[in-house]
């Protein structure tokens, strides 16, 4: 036998594509990587290949980093896999790149508000084979029938380097959640691969299968993904809360806040991308229906997390935001550049925040809700895709080829569910994330 090790790349469809090379050959791959091809960015989650500017012409390189390695023992058998950046042959980032993305994004943030970006990706999916658990909301009969899946999920974690924090059966049928602690920068979103992988992979040695789709079904809940994010200054200090703050915010986090919350019906096509997505996305499903700002509220899009410390140092190390107009069907890295760069929009711009909402929004009309600076966020893909096109700002944070590309990746994984009913467009998504 020969131990392989897969070079991948989370991608604009949130897969994790790329190519397997003997792991004797290591040294050189660090260096030259594997081929890869430009239009392998427009293969949608459903293996249509979307219209390309590259066509069949050129190539690149998928380099594997050391730094995201994760090696996954099932006593007997190894899943060995590594992140990687995709560059040119002169070994120059590829504009398309999801890594290249999300540092590029980092580096603005590093920039206007001189802080780096601490994040922790919280998941919730659901086993799909393991027969229906009944009223097994976060009970423990529903827990222990998975605890194994769930031991050996955490014990892949960790030696993928992360730190395991908790796992839990959800609210909704047969649904998990798993929360790591947080990571800085790139390796934020590398993790959020590492999970999904990780869970796919435990899964299905256990002989079961999990998904990461948004919604199973249009009448239950949806698996979500929450970005927790907090800022480091330059001493690695948080720079993220002040208890004289709205909210208990900084300055800064107040800006960041206001420019994601401003920006959000134009980023959500980039964070919930699917068609199915949408389904989620609506109210009384402790989703993100408006572009709210929640004070202990889980039908914000964007909430304050309540701090258990109680020593100011400790306070301030552990304040966060949440960001949860997320799902797995994006890539995290795309997701997070979003996110950061609509948060470093409302830095450069001085943006404040909306006031923290506690109540039911979906109760109030479209003018009340436009006088508090609210809006109902869009309600399907279309929507969300006609809104990030329109918005020369958003489009602007990314490279040219970006919005063409993307729009046209999606037009074709929209052309692909649009004769299917809500069940069938669940179930198709179901069998890619
Ligand atoms: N399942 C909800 C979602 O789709 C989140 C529930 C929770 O607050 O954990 O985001
Ligand atoms: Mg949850």
């Amino acid at each position: 036998m020969t131990d392989l090790i897969f070079a991948a790349t989370c991608d604009l469809a949130g897969k994790v594509r790329g190519k397997a090379f003997p792991a004797d050959q290591l040294d050189k791959r660090l260096k030259r990587g594997v081929g890869w091809t430009p239009t392998n960015v427009q293969i949608t989650c459903f293996d249509s290949i979307a219209e390309s500017p590259f066509a069949a012409l050129g190539d690149l390189l998928l380099v594997p980093d050391s730094g995201a390695t994760v090696a996954a023992d099932f006593g007997g058998s190894t899943e060995r896999f590594m992140l990687g950046d995709i560059v040119t042959l002169d070994g120059a980032p590829w504009e398309l790149c999801t890594r290249a993305l999300l540092r590029s994004a980092l580096e603005r943030l590093q920039r206007v508000g001189g802080v780096s970006l601490l994040a922790a990706f919280e998941h919730e999916f659901q086993l799909t084979s393991g027969g229906s658990l009944l009223n097994e909301a976060y009970g423990r009969a529903g827990f222990e029938a998975q605890r194994g899946l769930c031991e050996a999920l955490m014990a892949h974690l960790a030696q993928a380097g992360l730190s395991p924090d908790s796992i839990m059966k959800e609210y909704g049928p047969n649904q998990y959640e798993v929360v790591i602690g947080p990571e800085k920068g790139v390796r934020a979103a590398d993790a959020a691969v590492m999970v999904r992988e990780l869970t796919r992979a435990t899964a299905r040695h256990a002989g079961d299968r999990a998904t990461y789709a948004p919604i199973l079904d249009p009448a239950s809940v949806g698996n979500g993904v929450h970005i927790h994010m907090s800022f480091l200054d330059a001493a690695g200090e948080s720079a993220t809360y002040d208890p004289d703050g709205v909210c208990g915010m900084s300055e800064l986090t107040a800006a960041f806040s206001a420019g994601v919350l401003r920006y959000l019906d134009s980023i959500l096509a980039l964070t919930a991308p699917s068609v199915v997505s949408y389904l989620r996305l609506t109210p009384h499903r402790w989703s993100a229906a408006y572009n709210n700002l929640g004070f202990r509220d889980r039908e914000a899009s964007l909430r304050v997390c309540p701090v258990t410390a109680k020593d100011p140092a400790s306070i301030a190390r552990q304040f966060n935001i949440e960001y949860r107009a997320a799902d797995a069907a994006a890539c995290p890295h795309l997701a997070l550049a979003a996110v950061v760069h609509a948060g470093c929009q409302g830095i450069e711009q001085g943006l404040r925040p909306p006031d923290p909402t506690e109540e039911d929004l979906s109760l109030l009309s479209a003018a009340d809700l436009e006088a508090r600076g609210f809006v109902r966020l869009p309600e399907t893909l279309e929507a969300a895709l006609a809104r990030f096109e329109a918005n020369d700002t958003v489009r602007g944070w990314f490279p040219d080829v970006f919005a063409p590309v993307y729009l046209a990746h999606k037009q074709a994984e929209i052309a692909h569910v649009a004769e299917m009913d809500a069940a069938a467009r669940c179930a198709a998504y179901s069998q890619t994330y």
